[in-house]
């Protein structure tokens, strides 16, 4: 049967894609259909059909699945930012833990895994430290701010999204009166005119420390004091600051930093390691979660405190200094260096000595030390961008034949790819567990750790037997 666009029919979710959406079939025509869960029966309008499958619009829920929930925030919909805020949650958890076993399975090969059950949040809501909100002008010249929707640049209007702390939305009203007060103009990015671009809001969750940074297309904060004197007013303010940002581009923080009020940065904690984080600090947005993420990680790595680590794709060293208090001597490698400054400044204030960084790419920092003979490791840890680990980077790793590799990923089919490999190497799966760093969206963390397989443990077992025995007869 034809099915053509506009047509409206009447499918049964069988199946949630990688990204949450719902996959039903209409007479084995198989349809994406977003915001539709798996066990609903719904109505559903194609936007685009193509010859075997179509993407199709939730018109109607005729019978809703037992984990449909009415979402929390009236703008889930809409908003680009959640994707299964209509999924109870422990339903979004089966959802992902399926997600990392399917990539391990389709992509990976991996036919028995090893896994532990997902880490999930006791309160999924709430949970980030940081917020960008977009401001601008709707078409009755009011100002808004909150979130693009879907694929756009349409501001919705929301200042208490519920991923976020409440004392957003306390900024928020504070700095869009002090705008409407003294006529400060949104930016527009049609045109590029306009002052206020963005509202960088950050919130250190042990502290109890506010940050709160304007992203202004200006080199000054006008009725400087009237913004400093509303805002200093909330509690736990810290840090008032203005980043300047004069491109006509989506990139929203500009490099140059002003300080209106208090410090350039607040102070918060991961465990025990104390950071120091400015408006441009790459910075974990779910403290709580990022806890049980190295806590999980420390695990695998095994350290008894003689051990030699390396930690490739460090960022600001976070896992690289959580480790550090467990082992002999930890390298960190990153590609961003003011991320290497502030992994160095982090260790200094922690007082940390047994960290070093080094700023590069980790496929070129790595095999060129360990030509030179000076990259050994006991453990290797990798937490790489979306795109997984470079090939000359693994390379080099297994050569380096290290007890344990821990892999974190936040794409579970690159992590499928790169373990293949790995697997490939001589090296086995041992656990693989799922971290929810991100609820009500699609996005999921995943920890593996991998020992070197049977084969080479025994064939180091003979090397290590070899070693001090007269071996003159043999040559
Ligand atoms: N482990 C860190 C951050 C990991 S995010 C933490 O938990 O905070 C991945 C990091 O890899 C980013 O900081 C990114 O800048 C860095 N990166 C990307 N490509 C890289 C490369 N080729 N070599 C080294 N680092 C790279």
């Amino acid at each position: 049967m034809d099915y053509q666009k506009n047509d409206i029919l009447t499918v049964t979710i069988e199946d949630m894609g990688h990204d949450g959406e719902g996959i039903g079939k209409a007479d084995g025509y198989t349809l994406f259909v977003k915001d539709a869960v798996i066990g609903d029966v719904i109505e559903a309008k194609i936007m685009k059909a193509k010859k075997n499958y179509g993407y199709a619009r939730l018109m109607r829920i005729l019978k809703p699945s037992s984990h449909r929930v009415e979402p929390a925030c009236p703008l889930a919909r809409p908003c680009g930012g959640c994707q299964l805020q209509m999924m109870d949650y422990q339903e979004q958890l089966r959802f992902k833990q399926k997600k990392i076993e399917d990539n391990l399975r389709r992509i990976g090969g991996f036919e028995q895994l090893p896994m532990e059950p997902i880490v999930g949040m006791e309160e999924p809501f709430r949970y980030r430290n940081k917020a960008q909100f977009p401001v601008g002008t709707d078409k009755d010249g009011n100002l808004v701010t909150g979130f693009y929707a879907g694929r756009t640049h349409d501001i919705i209007n929301n200042r208490n999204c519920l991923l976020g702390v409440e004392e957003n939305q306390q900024v928020l009203d504070a700095v869009l009166g002090w705008m409407e007060e003294f006529k400060i103009p949104a930016y527009d990015e049609t045109n590029g005119t306009g002052l206020v671009r963005h509202i960088l809001i950050r919130y250190g969750f042990r502290t109890k420390e506010l940050m709160v940074c304007l992203v202004i297309n200006g080199e000054q904060v006008p009725k400087k004091d009237a913004l400093t004197e509303r805002l200093g007013k909330i509690p736990g303010m810290t840090s008032i600051t203005a980043s300047i940002n004069r491109e006509r581009t989506n990139v929203i923080m500009g490099n140059r930093i002003l300080t209106l009020w208090g410090t350039p940065y607040i102070t918060d904690y991961i465990g025990e390691v104390k950071y120091q984080i400015s408006p441009l600090s790459f910075y974990q947005v779910n403290p709580v979660q990022t806890e049980k993420l190295y806590g999980l990680a420390l695990e695998y790595a095994g350290l008894e405190g003689q051990e030699t680590v390396w930690d490739l794709y460090c960022g600001i060293g976070t896992i690289s200094l959580f480790l550090a208090q467990k082992a002999k001597k930890v390298y960190g490698v990153e590609i961003v260096p003011a991320a290497i400054e502030d992994a160095r400044r982090n260790a200094a204030l922690n007082g940390i000595e047994n960290a070093e960084f080094f700023v590069g790419k980790a496929e070129e920092v790595l095999p060129k030390m360990y030509a030179r003979g000076e990259a050994r490791a006991d453990v290797v840890v990798v937490d790489p961008p979306r795109k997984g680990c470079d090939a000359a980077l693994l390379e080099t790793v297994v050569k380096m034949r290290p007890e344990r590799i821990v892999y974190v990923s936040c794409d579970s089919a690159t992590l499928a790819r790169d373990l293949r490999w790995i697997c490939g190497e001589g090296y086995e799966v041992r656990k693989v567990r799922g971290v929810d760093m991100f609820p009500m969206t699609r996005h999921v963390e995943t920890v593996v750790l991998l020992s070197k397989g049977e084969i080479d443990s025994k064939k180091e077992r003979v090397e290590f037997s070899l070693e001090g025995t007269d071996m003159s007869g043999f040559q």
